[in-house]
């Protein structure tokens, strides 16, 4: 059957401004690092997109590497965009990165203008289209010069292959300079991709002011910790898990007793505002408006409702917010 698209897709997500970029990006914006590649059936990845398009959920976020195998998150959602999308086309923000290794000898990693552009030219083609949105680099390259990156960027989007650009990974002072040299070459940085969730909060110790001060906008990846900012473990690790699966990203180790317990803590916040922990870990990245987008990962379509679910109440009291942060030091 055709996908047709929800007529109320825009009635309930609220759109942010980037940064002072003319784009507004939803709250929450889906991610494609996990559940796309060759391990899961298509369908499901193509019902997740289906139902986040739905609710309003605009931005779908990849890389060159995303997988498994590297690439094959670009080659399924390029193969559900052509049946399912491509007349919403103008309608979706579509980013990719390149930074981390990508293929063999010297020019398949980091941040030198020949992996960029040429990294940049196989997501298009496994993605099927023109361009992109938004197109990063995906964590800093201590090597070249940050001149020839920027530069990259800058091309990419004068030779029409991205909208915008953004940096990811980047700590504060380098994202600086970086802002400044796009800036100087006339294509400004739009947006900032780092870690951010009640678990890992260095964005907090200057980053967020840089952006904040040059007008770029901020989109905060693993808001929910993997999964571990929801009431996935606290009976034990489900077989379905990403913490059972294998990841280096997130295992068993991780979920030590302390961890756990301040998840139970913060459940029993959650609880009292009436909403779920993903929810409340949810809101909790968006307060104070300076983080854009969550940018949520889900194995079922049944998280992304939860994740939702937040826009019902996105409000701390400053005795709530005292109190997570009592649980978090
Ligand atoms: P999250 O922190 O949102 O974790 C998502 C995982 O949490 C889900 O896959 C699911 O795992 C679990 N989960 C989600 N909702 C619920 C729920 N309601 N109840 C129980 N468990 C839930 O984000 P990700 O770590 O997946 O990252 C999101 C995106 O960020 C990526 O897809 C990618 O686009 C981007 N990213 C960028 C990076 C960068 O370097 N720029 C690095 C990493 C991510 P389960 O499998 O257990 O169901």
């Amino acid at each position: 059957m055709v996908y047709q698209a929800s007529p109320a897709r825009y009635e309930s997500m609220e759109y942010r401004r980037c940064g002072r970029s003319g784009l507004k990006l939803p709250a929450i914006s889906l991610g494609l690092w996990h559940n796309f590649g060759d391990t899961t059936v298509l369908n499901t990845s193509r019902q997740l997109l289906q139902r986040a398009f739905d609710s309003g959920i605009t931005h779908f976020d990849l890389a060159n590497n995303y997988g498994p195998p590297p690439g094959c998150a670009e080659e399924n959602f390029g193969r559900i965009l052509r049946e399912d999308f491509l007349r919403y086309r103008d309608e979706l923000i579509i980013s990719s990165k390149a930074g981390y290794t990508m293929w063999e000898g010297p020019y398949g990693d980091w941040g030198s203008r020949k992996y960029l552009i040429s990294s940049l030219d196989q997501s298009l083609k496994r993605m099927g289209l023109e361009y992109v949105d938004i197109f990063y680099h995906h964590r800093p390259d201590p090597e070249t010069p940050l001149e020839e990156t920027m530069r990259a960027l800058d091309s990419v989007v004068r030779q029409g292959k991205a909208l915008y650009v953004g940096v990811s990974n980047y700590p504060a002072e380098l994202a600086a300079q970086a802002i400044d040299i796009l800036n100087s070459l006339g294509t400004p940085c739009l947006i900032h991709q780092p870690r951010y969730s009640m678990f890992e909060r260095w964005v907090e110790g200057g980053l967020l002011d840089v952006l904040q001060e040059k007008g770029v906008g901020s989109i905060a990846f693993s808001p929910l910790a993997g999964g571990q900012l929801t009431d996935r473990y606290l009976e034990g690790i489900p077989s379905d898990s990403r913490a059972a699966s294998g990841s280096r990203f997130l295992n068993a180790d991780q979920l030590t007793e302390e961890k756990l317990n301040k998840v139970r803590k913060l459940n029993a916040i959650a609880q009292r505002r009436g909403q779920k922990l993903v929810q409340m870990a949810l809101a909790w990245v968006l307060r104070g408006d300076r983080v854009t987008s969550v940018l949520i990962g889900a194995s079922k379509v049944s998280q992304i409702d939860d994740a939702l679910g937040m826009l019902e109440n996105r409000h701390f009291t400053a005795a709530e917010l005292a109190e997570i942060e009592e649980i978090l030091l």
